[in-house]
């Protein structure tokens, strides 16, 4: 490489879009009437819980929810007043801290509910039954409802615990139909006039995700748990979001090359013209994946430009043509639909797979901001 330039190493960064968040949200306001838990696992699905939790909050999300307590706690510290569930945790799960912190913890079996309340303050820990709707993944099979309402309302009668809520999970969850989910929503009414007949009143019952709450009114419930539509991911195909993150990166190294260069690892990529390659700072570690398609690029000052050779573990290469591009200019690797930034559903589609596994993969190096 001739004419090679290095600046101090700038960090890439994801910078979360809070308005963004609030327009998604806003949009799932307009498609129910039901309460909004907005999920924020995952770090808010790579955008930061707490910017993500804040934006939805202040956009009107009822309550929230994560995956497990830890998560929820943290939600808590950094100031968050609005009701919180937490639906994956171990037996065992400190029902203390839940209580303490406010904090409902989703129950799907008779030992998780023992083990929680064996553990449980004198207020008793608030828990929503969590009932498999068709996943066989989380969540009490329909053999073992009896049993887990009947210990659910021994615990009530006990103090030990509040029944304030009933939850499933759609297992097609991403078909924009109807009548895909209406074996789950059947099997949830089911669960529902099981709890109520054993005197625990008609909690808060929700079942629907982003997919749901978007292309499904049967499915809402009192409350849609609304997660990857708030980051601007609709898994269903039917509704335009918008994208809640940007991620850039500075030109840190630039170069012109002759006509037949390799390119990066195994030179898999060999010029076929002259012309210059810059060089970005960020790579597999950082959550670019190294399965790409060659029609892969970023935005530079406007414009796309493909990245060529091997994905290396810490460093992309761009051909930007005719054009050399300064050191320091900034690259956008993804961000919001404009026509020509890479969003994160180009990056699903290069790398085959979906925009959440995109999002919930950046890497800890990559600078955060919102
Ligand atoms: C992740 C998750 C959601 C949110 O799903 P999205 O499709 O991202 O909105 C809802 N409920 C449960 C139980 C989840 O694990």
């Amino acid at each position: 490489m001739t004419s090679t330039v290095r600046t101090g190493l700038v960090p890439p960064t994801l910078r979360t879009l809070p308005e963004a968040i609030g327009a998604n949200l806003a949009i799932a306001r307009a498609r129910t009437s039901a309460r909004i838990l907005a999920v924020v696992k995952a770090d808010g699905y790579g955008h930061g819980a707490v910017p993500v939790a804040r934006a939805a909050v202040a956009a009107g999300a009822d309550w929230l929810g994560t995956t497990d307590l830890a998560e929820a706690l943290a939600l808590r510290a950094a100031g968050l007043t609005v009701p919180i569930l937490t639906w994956l945790n171990p037996s065992g799960a400190d029902a203390e801290a839940a209580a303490a912190g406010g904090i409902d913890v989703a129950v799907g079996s008779v030992g998780e509910l023992a083990a929680l309340v064996s553990r449980s303050t004198p207020a008793g820990v608030r828990i929503h039954l969590h009932v498999d709707t068709g996943m066989a993944r989380e969540g009490c099979p329909a053999a073992e409802w009896d049993a887990l309402i009947t210990a659910a309302a021994g615990a009530q009668r006990h103090g030990q615990a509040q029944v304030v809520g009933l939850m499933g999970h759609l297992p097609l969850a991403d078909e924009a139909d109807p009548a895909a989910n209406a074996p789950a929503v059947a099997r949830l009414r089911q669960a529902r006039t099981a709890v109520r007949a054993a005197g625990l009143g008609v909690p808060l019952t929700h079942l629907a995700a982003t997919s749901g709450t978007l292309t499904d009114p049967s499915t809402h419930f009192g409350m849609v748990r609304f997660g990857a539509g708030l980051v601007g991911i609709d898994p269903s195909g039917t509704t335009e979001l918008h994208g809640a993150s940007r991620l850039t990166a500075p030109v840190v190294h630039s170069a012109a090359v002759e006509a037949g260069t390799p390119v990066g690892y195994g030179g898999t990529y060999v010029t076929t013209t002259a012309t210059y390659l810059s060089v970005l700072p960020l790579g597999y570690a950082d959550g670019i994946p190294r399965e790409i398609s060659p029609e892969a690029c970023v935005a530079i000052h406007g414009r796309r430009h493909r990245i060529v050779g091997r994905v290396s573990m810490d460093q992309i290469v761009v051909d930007t043509g005719a054009a050399p591009v300064p050191p320091g200019t900034t690259a956008t690797v993804f961000g919001p639909r404009d026509g020509i930034t890479p969003t994160i559903q180009d990056w699903a589609r290069w790398a085959g797979t979906i925009p959440h596994t995109i999002v919930t993969g950046i890497g800890a190096r990559v600078r955060t901001s919102a």
